[in-house]
């Protein structure tokens, strides 16, 4: 519990996910594949892109042609606000920063938040800087007596009315400027050099807020659990599946919010690139490829929606998935999850002793997505879309049941050490 606690504390932007994952993944002795070329048996690697996305595999003892991938995709990103070029702004009001909306976070969590900025800067000398401060910035509410509209919905203008105020005076750049440890100095001339100068950044609001977990250790309360739960389970389910047979890997994408079309993204060639990388580093011919795609099997993890107490008819009457019942199946007949007859029959078997719910959306609500169909029309490799069910999913706090978080592990790990191959 501990563990997963400081990973949802640590993951406030998607550099920090894809940090944390690498530390457990070093942790559990996976190395660092660098160009993927002294790969060997029965270790286990990672390797990451654009500091956003990894991509961490376990090579079995021996490859023959029984060999297959068993795969578990999620996504490091999450909703949210990144800090506008000159987003600086001093008026009567004082200093207030402009940020950029990212994906569709539900925009009214994040008014009256203790928000800290958090992300990246890239130096002059080339160097990132993974940063996190925790400075006060707030969006505040407008009073309830200088506003007819606060309690019924309120629409919310996302170009004027989400300046954050800042508790600095100075820019926002000179503000990064100082989170930049000061380089030493020069071995040869012993000269101290200068400090280096930002030459680009991503800079995020976060939520300051701790997550919570309930004292008897049932329900999670955090930011993020929307997709920070799959990424944590599948990382762990790799780690403890080490002696398997198949290819094991795990893919954590970025962008998944905003459509994945990004070279760290699942509409990118990361998880193809990085697949074939592996079968060339095994001597195996890239035609066999597409053989095995046919009998390998990837786990879609993103989180699901459980029934909410209040709107219980916002869900299909025959599937209201609830916490704590298990990992959630994601159906839908239009193609918008990848799971169809076959991988889920293949699944049920495979994971035969864990306890699972099914999702269908509403036919008059439109139903949301995950990786799952795009990889899958990529690769062709066999599909299955599941997450664990959450509440309040794209609020800057989501409430989930810490045994769906353990359940959802399971689930992946039932891949990972399947011994049957893919028969469809
Ligand atoms: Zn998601």
């Amino acid at each position: 519990m501990k563990q997963l606690k400081e990973f949802l504390d640590f993951a406030v932007t998607p550099y920090h996910t894809v940090e944390a994952l690498k530390t457990t993944l070093e942790k559990a002795g996976f190395k660092d594949a660098k160009d993927f070329s002294g790969l060997e048996l029965g270790k286990s690697y990672f390797a990451t892109r654009a500091g956003t996305s990894i991509f961490a595999f376990t090579l079995p003892a021996k490859i023959s042609s029984e060999t297959v991938f068993h795969i578990a995709v999620a996504h490091s990103d999450f909703p949210g606000l990144r800090l506008a070029p000159n987003s600086d702004s001093f008026d009567v009001t004082g200093h207030t920063l402009h940020p950029e909306v990212y994906g569709s976070p539900i925009l009214s969590t994040w008014f009256d938040r203790d928000l800290g900025i958090a992300g990246n800067i890239v130096t002059s000398d080339l160097k990132q800087h993974i940063f996190r401060d925790d400075c006060l910035c707030r969006i505040p509410n407008l009073a309830i007596h200088l506003t007819r509209t606060a309690n019924p919905q309120q629409q919310i203008n996302k170009q004027e009315e989400l300046n954050a105020l800042a508790d600095f005076e100075e820019c926002l750049e000179e503000h990064l400027s100082k989170l930049i440890p000061n380089e030493t100095c020069d071995k040869h001339s012993f000269i101290a050099s200068t400090q280096n100068k930002i030459l680009s950044y991503d800079a995020r609001l976060f939520d300051k807020a701790p997550t919570d977990i309930s004292a008897n250790g049932t329900l999670i309360s955090s930011g993020r659990l929307d997709n920070l739960l799959s990424a944590e389970a599948a990382v762990r389910a790799l780690v403890n599946s080490k002696d398997s047979n198949s290819i094991n890997i795990v893919c954590v994408f970025d962008h998944e919010e905003i459509g994945s079309k990004s070279r760290e993204g699942a509409g990118g060639n990361l998880l193809q690139a990085n697949i074939a990388k592996i079968w060339n580093a095994l001597g195996q011919s890239e035609a066999s490829l597409y053989k095995v795609f046919e009998k390998s099997f990837t786990l879609s993890m993103d989180a699901a929606h459980a029934v909410h107490p209040g709107h219980l008819n916002a869900h299909d009457k025959g599937n209201q998935p609830r916490l704590g019942f298990g990992s959630v199946l994601k159906i839908n007949a239009n193609k918008r999850y990848a799971t169809d007859v076959y991988s889920e029959a293949y699944f049920k078997k495979i994971a035969h002793d864990i306890a699972l719910q099914t999702f269908v959306s509403r036919n008059d609500i439109a139903c949301g997505s995950t990786v799952g169909p795009t990889l899958s029309a990529a690769l062709g490799i066999p599909t299955l879309d599941i997450g664990a069910p959450i509440l309040s999913m794209h609020s800057i706090r989501e409430t989930a049941h810490v045994e769906d978080f353990f359940n959802l592990q399971k689930c992946a790990e039932a891949v990972f050490k399947a011994e049957e191959p893919f028969p469809f």
